[in-house]
């Protein structure tokens, strides 16, 4: 932010500003200090004032001991008028005597730190905060904080106004309260010196400084202006005051990124151009007769909202978001087809082949009974075959174009292309507009889906440019999954219960985190390219007897299952012991082969298999050889089995509740009913609560298997907040167990995604990725969306009413927002 207020000013205001001024050139400062601030980036004057205080301490100083209570932080003043070390067996004790202004004496004492009386000198000011005693007959501070006056002269100053309004007259105040900026330091500087040399630039320097915000937008926000708030968030009065004049270098921040992202969406739509695709009654009918369902209300909302962008001659930017299983593929049919009535082609991508592939089939389902053509561009396709498909969508035979990302950057040459939905599920990073190999200077329209629920103040940001359609709940006759927490307490009664839904022809998944027993990190990206369909008349659907094929398959089968547990590599030493904890796939697939699957098919599938492994194991559990499924993470993109309804998730708190409601996702994909069970690697470690768990949990999993479908009613044992003689480590554990527990009571992903977001972080859900959400200096929106909300509206209005920011009461917003977010916005040459 700092230099964007320096860029603010234009070169010959800077060559005159004292704000421009190096920090070396102002009085005070020693050179040891200069060369430690340039370390920390601050070289000019006017860096010092944006260099904010990362805490306070609120201080409440006494005027004379008499006034001091036991037990309570304190300040007091007081002259050192004694040093005394005095040896002892127990080691050196150093006692400082001070005498206060009234003429009463505090002592501070030190044990076994010698040093400390090297630091007091007769008559040497010093202020002491701490807890004091009464104790022979003196206050007495034991290890207290010191602050030296005379280096501190701004506190001092402070203190001296309060030594003279306290003589002045006759009723003063006993004490008084103040509040010390805290600022991030570095080695060379110390915090005294710190706020001395900032506090001296707020001597001259804030109204020096030009104001970013329009007059109206203070007003109407209740924001305090530049300079009264770089005064307000370096020696505030109060708290209050502080969080005022934060909130706006908050709003600030925000505003000018929503600002950037609305000239964005803007520029967009006054230079690009698209072809209207329009609807009429009678496209509607045609598309609605295809799908075997009526549409949900959620997705005739999704429809209407796309329907009216795809008719504008700009292009569409929309983001579909959607539980999974919430019916988006059904609306992006609808999309496409609204597009092919209009006589221009679609291209559908996905994150994977293999989910291609099952689009294509879906897509080749609804279309049926309908003269449109939907081809498919996959890597595997034999020449010939891959010649007759690129010729086909040349010529615009081909109406819709099924692939990955390679789809629009690849040779492929598209004879109009009208409309491009993108399927991220989960995987995000596609959202770059493709480099088209069209002559044609029409966009196609974009349509992005998305089943990972994103947070209200991620998709204002990261995803700002994007309009955003939401679609709440899930078609009837689709069920959530049912979750309970897995505990040593219900362990045996959860795998009896697995027992007999397998004998009831149902599949099953165990997931575990980690590969083998050495390795340390988790496959995060492991996902299987193409999984090949095995012909089935849809008995897989009816349970897995049907298609058994016998023994022959079934040598075949453990031949595999030997050759895979060649691969995987001895069990050598445990690592760290939190890596121990740890269960990895090899292990946890031998326990339950040899106990409570004994008897039952038993797959495994993990990274180190080659992809023929991979896709073998798929194919069988696919049509229904393997019953039990022991895998690492492959599973969670590509895999769509219905007759597997019951996953186990181990050391579930591996995962973020993002990705754990995306696995359970998975085992809800047919007819029957799904459950899931989440097992935490480590119980809180306080007793009460253990058993609390282990005791509800144990309830709880038994009432939600009877009441199957239903949310596992709260629990009464969840604590709010923390106890205040917990440790860390007891904290760790109640907090990782509570954010298990919230996730077995929610099955609404969004609120899911809200609390992840909240407890993880932006990070968490979109990596280390370098964007405007991830970038932000003061602002975190997960705690500032209330003032997202504000600076998104204030920014859409400001543009809609000065679309190229060229208003006077502008320029500084403007110079910021293209200094900030030109080059990521590609914004260019605005203005
Ligand atoms: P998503 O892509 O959002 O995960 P899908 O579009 O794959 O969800 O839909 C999930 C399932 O719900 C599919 O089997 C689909 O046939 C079914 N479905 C979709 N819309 C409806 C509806 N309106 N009524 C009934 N079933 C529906
Ligand atoms: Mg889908």
């Amino acid at each position: 932010m700092e230099h964007e207020q320096a860029r603010a000013l234009n070169s010959q205001e800077r060559d005159t500003s004292p704000l421009y001024a190096p920090v070396s050139s102002r009085r005070y400062v020693k050179s040891s200090v200069v060369e430690a601030l340039a370390r920390m980036g601050i070289h000019r004057a006017f860096q010092l004032l944006f260099h904010f205080p990362r805490d306070y301490q609120e201080i409440t100083l006494k005027r004379t001991p008499r006034d001091l209570v036991e037990g309570q932080v304190q300040s007091i003043v007081g002259a050192v008028v004694a040093v005394r070390t005095l040896h002892t067996r127990r080691g050196p004790i150093v006692t400082v005597t001070l005498s206060t202004r009234d003429g009463d004496f505090v002592r501070a004492v030190w044990f076994n730190m010698p040093f400390m009386a090297r630091s007091f000198y007769q008559d040497r000011l010093v202020m002491l905060t701490g807890k004091p005693k009464y104790d022979s007959h003196a206050w007495s501070f034991s290890h207290p904080n010191v602050t030296y006056l005379d280096r501190d002269l701004a506190l001092t100053e402070d203190l001296f106004e309060e030594e003279e309004s306290a003589s002045s007259s006759s009723e003063a105040p006993p004490e008084k309260r103040f509040i010390a900026p805290i600022y991030p330091l570095t080695e060379g500087v110390t915090q005294a010196q710190m706020q001395n040399v900032i506090s001296n630039a707020l001597v001259d320097l804030p109204e020096a400084l030009p104001e970013a915000l329009p007059k109206e937008l203070l007003d109407k926000r209740d924001l305090p202006g530049i300079a009264e708030a770089i005064r307000s968030i370096h020696a505030p009065k109060t708290m209050e005051e502080a969080q005022r004049a934060k909130r706006r270098f908050i709003y600030q921040e925000l505003l000018v990124l929503q600002l950037a992202l609305a000239i964005c969406r803007t520029r967009r739509q006054v230079n690009m151009r698209a072809t209207p695709l329009t609807w009429s009654r009678k496209i509607d009918s045609r598309i609605r007769r295809l799908f075997p369902f009526e549409l949900t209300e959620a997705q005739n909302q999704a429809i209407a909202e796309i329907s009216a962008d795809l008719a504008k001659p700009t292009p569409m930017n929309r983001l579909l978001q959607g539980d999974v299983g919430a019916g988006k593929t059904a609306v992006a049919v609808y999309a496409a087809l609204q597009a092919v009535a209009n006589h221009t082609q679609v291209a559908l991508m996905a994150p994977t082949e293999s989910l291609a592939r099952q689009h294509l089939r879906t897509l080749q389902n609804y279309l049926r009974n309908s003269a449109t053509e939907a081809v498919g561009v996959f890597g595997g396709q034999k020449v010939s075959e891959r010649r007759a498909v690129l010729e086909s969508i040349r010529t615009g035979a081909a109406q819709i174009i099924v692939g990955t990302q390679a789809l629009v950057h690849g040779e492929i040459e598209f004879q109009r292309l009208g409309l491009v939905i993108i399927d991220e599920q989960h995987k995000f990073g596609v959202r770059q507009r493709a480099n088209l190999k069209a002559s044609s200077t029409l966009e196609p329209h974009y349509l992005v889906m998305t089943a990972t629920p994103i947070p209200r103040s991620m998709t204002m940001t990261l995803f700002g440019d994007l309009d955003v359609s939401v679609m709440h709940g899930l078609p009837p006759g689709r069920h959530k999954t049912t979750t309970a927490l897995l505990t040593p307490a219900n362990r045996a009664s959860w795998w009896e219960f697995v027992r007999r839904q397998l004998d009831q022809g149902r599949q099953a998944y165990v997931i575990v985190s980690r590969v083998d027993a050495t390795e340390e990190e988790e496959e995060q990206e492991d996902t299987i390219e193409y999984v090949p369909e095995r012909p089935s008349n849809g008995q897989a659907e009816l349970g897995i007897w049907e298609t058994w094929e016998g023994p022959q398959r079934d040598r075949a089968y453990f031949e595999r299952r030997e050759r895979a547990s060649q691969k995987t590599p001895p069990k050598s030493e445990r690592v760290a012991s939190d890596v121990a904890k740890l269960k990895d796939v090899w292990s946890v697939y031998q326990e339950l082969s040899q106990g409570e699957f004994k008897g039952y098919r038993h797959g495994i599938l993990h990274g180190r298999m080659t992809s023929a492994e991979k896709e073998a194991t798929m194919a069988d559990f696919r049509s229904g050889v393997i019953q039990v499924l022991t895998s690492t993470l492959v599973v969670e993109v590509g895999i769509d089995v219905p007759n597997a309804t019951i996953m186990t998730i181990e050391n579930a708190e591996r995962f973020g509740l993002a990705q754990l409601h995306q696995l359970r996702g998975r085992v809800s994909r047919g007819s029957h009913p799904g459950f899931c069970a989440i097992a935490p690697t480590e119980t809180p470690l306080r007793s009460e609560e253990r058993e609390n768990m282990t005791q509800t949990s144990a309830a709880q999993l038994r009432a939600s298997l009877k009441r199957k479908g239903k949310a596992p009613a709260k629990r009464s044992g969840k604590r709010k907040g923390e106890e205040p003689s917990e440790t860390p480590e007891e904290r760790r554990r109640r907090e990782s167990y509570e954010r298990l527990v919230f996730f077995t009571t929610t099955t609404d992903g969004f609120a899911l995604a809200e609390k992840d977001f909240e407890l993880r972080g932006p990070g968490e859900l979109f990596g280390q990725r370098q964007h405007g959400a991830t970038s932000l200096q003061i602002a975190d929106l997960s705690r500032d969306r209330q003032t997202l909300l504000q600076a998104r509206e204030d920014a859409m209005a400001t543009v809609a009413q000065d679309p190229g920011l060229a208003d006077s009461s502008h320029t500084t917003l403007r110079r910021q927002a293209l200094q900030r977010y030109g080059q990521q916005f590609d914004l260019g040459d605005v203005g």
